[in-house]
């Protein structure tokens, strides 16, 4: 087959259908573009994936949806998804008790009552009534704005005590960080605190993987090309896995960075965060409310009961956890987790099933300081890359990467 030519020519052929390549397609498509995506796997979504598992909704590793990030508001029905919520703050395993931590500009009882638990003190709470306040009311250019330093510098700098730090934001963000040294870009840590306090945490009724889902199907029909790798870009556009050329006048390539590297050789990726989520199937809730649990000794980054998030999450009758853990799922690592489990819910989790173990290697891209929260998509003449490791690690980050693609795709091929 090497050497044959598709017969049509597109205006783009956008390469990988994760959340970046379907907002590039769609917004190239708004234009009056043609726009053909080429997605290596049999469904859309990438990293957001949904799949089922012996009747359990398994996301491609455990995430929650924010409803306030920009680009979601802008483009997506949150209707549609049937979001269910999360309770508001987080549950901390702390010494042998469980302690509710919410924020106090919110739920201002709830967090004084985890601070006469001995999690924060007065001064801590100031700070993060001071800190929430500015994020959430400061124009988001303001919160950009301060110079860029590791989170924990940032947050010591705010004036929290080094417990609370290492009691609550270390245990809570590495869970969103995916690093546990707090090393993470300030900047990226002001936005996303900013739109936890702007919004609610929550998934889709179906799983995660509604979101992309749903960007897809407001596509013209016949966009996505499933089962279709790209396996080189060539002058003329892309060759696909039989080795025929696809013509494009625009390639974006809206895979993840290490994909974007083979496929672009001489492409500056990040760093990367790896995970591993279980998937464990108890005949019984551990835990009656749909709220995240963290434990201060760091032997999970969180877990969470999501037949509470939403009963259908698992089969009629049994309750489905997920537990993620930073790094690769190795030997024994399932057993010690299970055990840290037993304590912090404080049940026996000898008989719960492992439905399956989710890892993915490049799960976010480090945000180190000083890396810029956007980066131009167009590496050479009608050749562009977008997707999170060109934004920020998150789904805003991956959605603004492709509209930004879409805009610098439309301006040249004009
Ligand atoms: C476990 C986990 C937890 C997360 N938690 C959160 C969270 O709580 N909040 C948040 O905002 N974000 C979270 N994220 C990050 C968020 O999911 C990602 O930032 C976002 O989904 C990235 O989208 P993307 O389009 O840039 O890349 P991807 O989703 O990686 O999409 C790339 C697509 O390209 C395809 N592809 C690759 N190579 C080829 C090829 N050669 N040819 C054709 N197609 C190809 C892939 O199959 C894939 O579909 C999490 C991610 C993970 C994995």
């Amino acid at each position: 087959m090497t050497g044959e030519r598709t017969s049509q020519r597109w205006d783009a052929v956008v390469v990988g259908g994760g959340l970046a390549g379907l907002a590039c397609a769609r917004d190239l498509c708004a234009r009056g573009l043609r726009v053909r995506v080429l997605e290596a796997g049999d469904r859309v979504g990438g990293r957001m994936r949904t799949d089922r598992v012996a009747g359990c909704v398994v996301d491609r590793g455990f995430q929650v949806f924010n409803t306030a990030y920009p680009q979601v508001r802008g483009r997506l029905p949150l209707r549609e998804l049937r979001l269910r919520p999360f309770t508001p703050g987080v549950l901390v395993h702390d010494g042998g008790r469980r302690l509710r931590f919410a924020d106090p500009t919110r739920a201002p009882r709830q967090a004084w009552r985890g601070a006469t638990g001995g999690l924060a003190g007065p001064r801590d709470l100031a700070a993060l009534a001071a800190l929430t306040g500015f994020d959430v009311l400061a124009p988001a250019a303001l919160v950009r704005r301060p110079r860029d330093t590791s989170t924990r510098r940032a947050l010591t700098a705010a004036g929290f005590s080094e417990g609370f730090v290492e009691r609550f934001f270390r245990p809570f963000l590495s869970g969103v960080f995916l690093e546990e040294d707090l090393a993470t870009s300030s900047r990226f840590f002001h936005l996303v605190w900013r739109s936890m306090a702007r919004g609610t945490l929550c998934l889709p009724e179906s799983g995660v993987g509604a979101v992309p889902e749903s960007l897809a199907s407001a596509l013209p029909p016949g966009t996505v090309a499933l089962e279709s790798p790209v396996a080189a870009l060539t002058d003329e556009g892309v060759l696909d896995g039989d080795g025929r050329t696809v013509p494009a006048r625009a390639v974006v390539v809206a895979t993840d960075a290490a994909a974007a590297a083979r496929l672009e050789p001489g492409l500056t990726v990040p760093p990367h965060r790896t995970v591993t989520t279980y998937y464990h199937l108890a005949s019984r809730s551990p835990l009656r409310e749909p709220t995240l649990l963290t434990d201060t000794r760091r032997r999970f980054t969180n877990s969470v009961v999501l037949s509470e998030v939403h009963a259908g999450y698992a089969p009629r009758g049994y309750a489905l956890i997920a537990t993620s853990v930073l790094g690769d799922d190795s030997e024994g690592r399932e057993r010690t987790t299970r055990t840290a489990l037993a304590e912090c819910y404080g049940t026996d989790t000898a008989d719960w099933d492992l439905v399956t173990v989710r890892t993915v290697p490049g799960a976010l891209p480090a945000m180190e300081p000083g890396l810029p929260l956007s980066r131009l998509t167009r590496v050479a003449a009608g050749r562009y890359v977008c997707g999170d490791h060109r934004a920020t690690g998150s789904v805003q980050g991956a959605l603004a990467s492709g509209a930004r693609a879409a805009r610098e795709v439309a301006a040249d091929l004009r």
